[in-house]
């Protein structure tokens, strides 16, 4: 399964269109990921050298041992601050193309990313996609999941786009690990594979799955089942929010038998269905829940659910 962030073709749209009908309260983002792809397309014409493959293949043995030792692949990703502006600005400029109302919000979100890499010696470290969500945000106002989105998008198209072939054929099996096997990241969401009820978390950034075992926290790793639970929206079978009582994390869970009657399971985009589900996150952090990846996609809202 790959990211809806690093291949865009036909197969993302009918996703996102499927996803529309299964979550009828989320929007459409055609427009949005068709410009991100067109900002995309046109760097990348101009800057062919930054987005060069990159044969980061690794011996078969080595690749398994780092996986029975649990070690992270690509561990401290890290991209040019030069990069990341000249990216941002090619999207910036396709989305005022289309939006005149835009121009002043993103020139305010262009100074603020600015300024951020500057004060990192102008290289941008997979670390601080967190901490560059947050500066955003607070100072320009920003929608949250739109900044999440840019960035995610930035950083995921210059680093994990050239590592394209490595990702598309990294084998995870014997990973036992909480964290994404490639790149490090707590995940966010997963999926329960339809014909046997297998749970894999996905990588919010790379796309790389994993198997985990379904009674077991993604977070603390507490197998008490006792304090682990989950609740839907408007009965949606399809998606799940399970949480922790232990560590007070969520996730989100994807079921592809559920989604069956919808699309093939070799179309799903769990990255596509966690877009669409944000209003699930927006309940769960009311409930009094925190993310477990460590980045926040929407905004607490302070009036709790009536007990
Ligand atoms: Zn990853
Ligand atoms: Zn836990």
């Amino acid at each position: 399964m790959y990211n809806v962030f690093q291949v865009f073709q036909q197969k993302v749209l009918d996703e996102d269109n499927r996803c529309c009908e299964v979550y009828p309260e989320s929007k459409n983002l055609d427009a949005l990921l068709l410009v991100f792809s067109q900002a995309k397309e046109t760097f990348k014409e101009q800057n062919e050298d930054i987005f060069k493959k990159i044969d980061c293949k690794l011996p078969l043995e080595e690749l398994k041992e780092k996986m029975r030792k649990s070690e992270v692949i690509f561990p401290d990703a890290s991209v040019k601050g030069e990069h990341v502006k000249n990216f941002l600005a090619a999207i910036c400029d396709e989305l005022v193309k289309n939006n005149k109302d835009f121009e002043k919000p993103l020139e305010h979100l262009q100074a603020s990313v600015k300024d951020f890499l500057a004060e990192k010696d102008d290289n941008f470290a997979q670390s601080q996609i967190p901490v560059l969500v947050e500066k955003i945000v607070e100072e320009t106002l920003s929608e949250r999941d739109f900044v999440a989105l840019l960035l995610i998008f930035i950083f995921s198209s210059l680093y994990y786009g050239p590592r394209e072939d490595f990702l598309e054929e990294v084998d995870t099996t014997i990973w036992k690990g909480k964290f994404c096997p490639v790149c490090g990241e707590a995940p966010h969401y997963g999926f329960l594979r339809g014909e046997d009820r297998a749970r894999f978390m996905e990588c919010w950034l790379c796309g790389t799955s994993w198997r985990y075992p379904r009674m077991k926290c993604p977070y603390c790793e507490t197998e008490n089942q006792e304090k682990m639970g989950y609740f839907t929206v408007d009965e949606n079978e399809v998606c799940r929010v399970q949480f922790c009582r232990e560590c007070k994390k969520y996730w989100k869970i994807f079921n592809l038998e559920a989604y069956k009657e919808y699309a093939e399971e070799e179309d799903v985009l769990a990255s596509m269905h966690h877009l669409h589900t944000l209003h699930f996150d927006e309940l769960a952090l009311k409930e009094g829940f925190s993310s477990g990846s460590g980045l926040k996609w929407v905004e607490e809202k302070d009036n709790g659910l009536v007990n």
